[in-house]
């Protein structure tokens, strides 16, 4: 943990069998085949495998900017995967519609300059930036308090599974814990750690909103850099 793994039906009898996971550092050098096989095993250990293949999910905020001189990107090249559950299809189908819309338009207008593509920069952090808070904020928290001390928080019900949905669904709406916080009283410094959690994953938010112009990009770089490198 964290991850997760799946069985999907594909008609009488076939499966996607799968699982997914972070790449934490002790997980480096790990042996997919044999994690695979695991989870296979489990409901299906006569399956015969017929294909197998995987891939890495991008689950990060964006790239600073997706876009050159008559240069676009989209989907994960952009890094678009939700870093809460690595939901990708979406952004990428969602961002290339708006890049072909953008394009379209500079073509049109015989300018493809950086200057002239700048508006999907801004509509890639208005959304995903803006989205995709949370899900690098939580991550900072599991890497350094440990996916069970997450689970504590569940079961005593401080964090719930509907601020989960809450914040993929409306990133930007209020989420009060103080509360809640009061079944973990004996646990002060998690709580904390909580709260370092959810005003990181806003002043994330806040500069997802404020996406700058292109004369001030580098400073924006480096403000970012700076919350980036915040640990929790
Ligand atoms: C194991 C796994 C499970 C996932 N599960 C989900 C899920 O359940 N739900 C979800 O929303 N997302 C899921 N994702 C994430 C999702 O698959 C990706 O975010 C999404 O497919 C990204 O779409 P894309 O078009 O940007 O890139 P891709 O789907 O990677 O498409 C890029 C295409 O470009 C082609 N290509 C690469 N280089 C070149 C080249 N030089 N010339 C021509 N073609 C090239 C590639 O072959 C590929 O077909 C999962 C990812 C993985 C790895």
């Amino acid at each position: 943990m964290p991850g997760y793994y799946w069985y999907f039906s594909r008609g009488e009898r076939e499966l996607n069998v799968g699982l997914g996971y972070m790449m934490y550092p002790d997980k480096v050098g790990s042996n997919i085949r044999d994690l695979n096989e695991q989870i296979r095993n489990r409901r299906y250990p006569q399956a015969e495998i017929i294909k197998s293949q995987g891939d890495q999910i991008p689950a990060r905020l964006p790239l600073a900017s997706c876009l050159n001189n008559g240069f676009m990107t989209a989907g994960d090249a952009a890094a678009l995967a939700n870093p809460i559950n690595g939901e990708g299809h979406g952004p990428a189908i969602m961002s290339g519609i708006k890049a072909g819309k953008i394009a379209t338009k500079a073509i049109e207008d015989g300018d493809v300059s950086e200057k002239n593509l700048w508006a999907y920069n801004k509509f890639i952090w208005s959304d995903w930036g803006v989205g995709f808070s949370w899900g690098v904020a939580l991550v900072k928290f599991w890497k350094t308090q440990g996916f069970d001390s997450f689970n504590f928080l569940l079961k005593k019900g401080i964090f719930q599974s509907d601020d989960l949905m809450l914040m993929n669904q409306n990133p930007e709406a209020k989420i009060s814990m103080i509360r809640r916080a009061v079944r973990g009283w004996y646990r002060p410094r998690l709580l904390w750690k909580l709260r370092q959690t959810i005003v990181l994953a806003r002043k994330f938010q806040s500069h997802a909103r404020n996406y700058p112009e292109l004369e001030n990009f580098d400073v924006w770089v480096e403000e970012l850099k700076i919350l980036e490198s915040i640990e929790i």
